[in-house]
């Protein structure tokens, strides 16, 4: 508590990506910081539905903010992973062009990438291009190769930030759909649908799709916010086709265009699409465009086979104007507007946490460090990855670490037993926290145990156990 009084000093609306690092940050801080969000969950928003990866800074013109966030962020990754313990890799991306006239595209992408700083960016030939990643499509006439670029596990990373926000003092509150925001004093109240209510000095808008409903609830900014949808197919792990590195076409005007990505947990990822939408709650996907996936996705790495699809989702880009709006509201008092985070938020969200403690300095908010601040999560360890006497080793202290629930995914009954534990307590919770259910069967071997556990944890009813929240309960009494 900040000045012995029970006013949050910071109260930040949505735990997507940007959300998390803005708190993961202000917790270094002597600072009473609160983190709401009105799902089940952290990272239910557009956080859990995107390609995963670590962009290269070439993208864009650094004369947009997103250009320079993107740039600073994906510099940033390396020591989160050291800290936070999650999936990452930076396997680098190739852009590949299947024409000559695509090669003035890659001439200019590679200057534009000069210009921003992108170290070890390279315009490549066709011999160099297959080099670094054979499985390209042999038509391919040259390409970029752009070594700095990576892939990251979006939920798993905001899962460790609000974890270890938690563990240095941040309070998390789900199911709190911000409602209303007035000013009392010299203080924000911020209310929920479900009547709680909390006061802050400082409120953070980071609502992803419903920025523009939250600033219009405090009564600041009036703006749009356009959900662009993206539709993506999963491959299973045992696909021929999987790249060693990140493969893009060369990008269109609205979008980096359709890309094959390595997952980082060894899967492989098809699109996405770029479609403009009207529902925000939209996440289907068509057969329509699973074509238009395969036959751009092959265009580039023919082994891509349509028997190896494993799932399809969708995602929706939160689409303002061509940058990031990040700054103090011009209407309202002590308020930061953080909408608009299209791509590449998931790369700039390290930066994006740093450029609003920033604001919030400049604004006056006092920042002074916390000498017990630990910015170490305690790593868990994962079956899949341990040699079979380091499971013995487990074994021995807990015979959950030899029951395995997940087959796919090789995920043990100890581990979902952690991430409830965790606060993970839906089936995409626990799915999002430990792969289990991601697999070629897609839960379907392993959700009925999983329900199971849930329920001895929780003591949760088998009727009240949900995927993602209140509204999608598993199990109905129809009888
Ligand atoms: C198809 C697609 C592909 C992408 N690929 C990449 C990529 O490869 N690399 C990259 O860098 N970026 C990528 N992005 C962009 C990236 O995913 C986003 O920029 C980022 O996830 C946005 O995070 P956020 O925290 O701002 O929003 P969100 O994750 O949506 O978080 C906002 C949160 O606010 C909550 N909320 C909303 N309203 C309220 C309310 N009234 N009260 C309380 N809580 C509320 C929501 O529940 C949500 O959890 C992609 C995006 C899409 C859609």
């Amino acid at each position: 508590m900040h000045g012995g009084s029970d006013i949050f000093d910071v109260c930040i609306v949505g735990a997507g990506v940007s959300g998390a690092n803005i708190a993961r940050r202000l917790s270094a801080y002597d600072l009473k910081v609160v983190l709401v969000d009105k799902e089940a969950d952290v990272s239910f928003g557009v956080s859990k539905a995107n390609s995963g990866i670590v962009h290269g800074g070439f993208h864009h013109n650094k004369k947009y903010l997103k250009a320079r966030l993107e740039l600073q962020g994906a510099m940033m990754f390396e020591r989160l992973r050291q800290e936070l313990d999650f999936p990452f890799k930076r396997c680098g991306i190739v852009v590949a062009a299947m024409h000559e006239d695509e090669m003035r595209a890659i001439e200019q992408l590679y200057m534009q990438g000069v210009d921003n700083g992108v170290i070890g960016i390279e315009m490549c030939s066709r011999d160099r291009i297959m080099e670094l990643e054979p499985k390209l499509n042999p038509d391919t006439v040259g390409g970029l190769w752009v070594p700095g670029g990576g892939i990251v596990e979006p939920y798993r990373f905001v899962f460790s930030l609000v974890e270890n926000a938690i563990s240095n003092g941040v309070v998390l509150q789900t199911t709190f759909a911000v409602s209303a925001g007035l000013r009392d004093g010299d203080a924000w109240r911020v209310e929920a649908a479900d009547g709680r209510s909390l006061q802050a000095r400082y409120v953070v808008n980071a609502a992803g799709l419903y920025a523009d409903q939250v600033s219009a609830i405090f009564g600041a900014e009036q703006f749009a916010i356009q959900p662009r949808k993206g539709e993506y197919y999963l491959l299973d792990r045992l696909t021929k086709a999987r790249p060693d590195r990140v493969v893009f076409p060369v990008p269109t005007s609205v979008s980096k265009g359709m890309l094959v990505i390595p997952t980082v947990e060894g899967t492989v990822l098809i699109g996405p699409t770029a479609e403009s939408a009207t529902d925000k709650r939209d996440l289907a996907t068509t057969r329509a465009q699973l074509d238009k996936i395969l036959s751009s996705a092959r265009a580039m790495i023919p082994a891509i086979s349509e028997y190896d699809v494993i799932t399809s989702f969708a995602g929706l880009r939160p689409i303002l104007d061509e940058d990031f709006y990040i700054a103090m509201s011009a209407k309202v008092p002590n308020l930061v507007q953080v909408a608009g985070i299209q791509s590449p938020g998931l790369t700039a969200s390290p930066a994006i946490g740093e450029y609003v403690k920033d604001l919030l300095k400049k604004a006056g908010l006092k920042l002074s460090e916390k000498p017990e601040y630990d910015p170490f999560v305690v790593k868990r360890p994962h079956v899949k990855e341990l040699s079979p006497y380091e499971v013995d080793e487990l074994v021995a202290q807990d015979p959950a670490w030899a029951n395995m629930v997940c087959r796919c995914e090789k995920v043990s009954e100890a581990e979902i037993v952690a991430a409830v534990r965790a606060g993970h307590t839906t089936l995409d919770g626990v799915k999002y926290f430990t792969r289990a259910q991601m697999g070629r069967c897609q839960g379907g071997f392993c959700t009925y145990k999983i329900i199971k556990i849930i329920m001895r944890e929780t003591g949760l009813s088998w009727d009240q156990v949900s995927k993602n929240g209140d509204r999608s309960r598993i199990l109905k009494d129809t009888l």
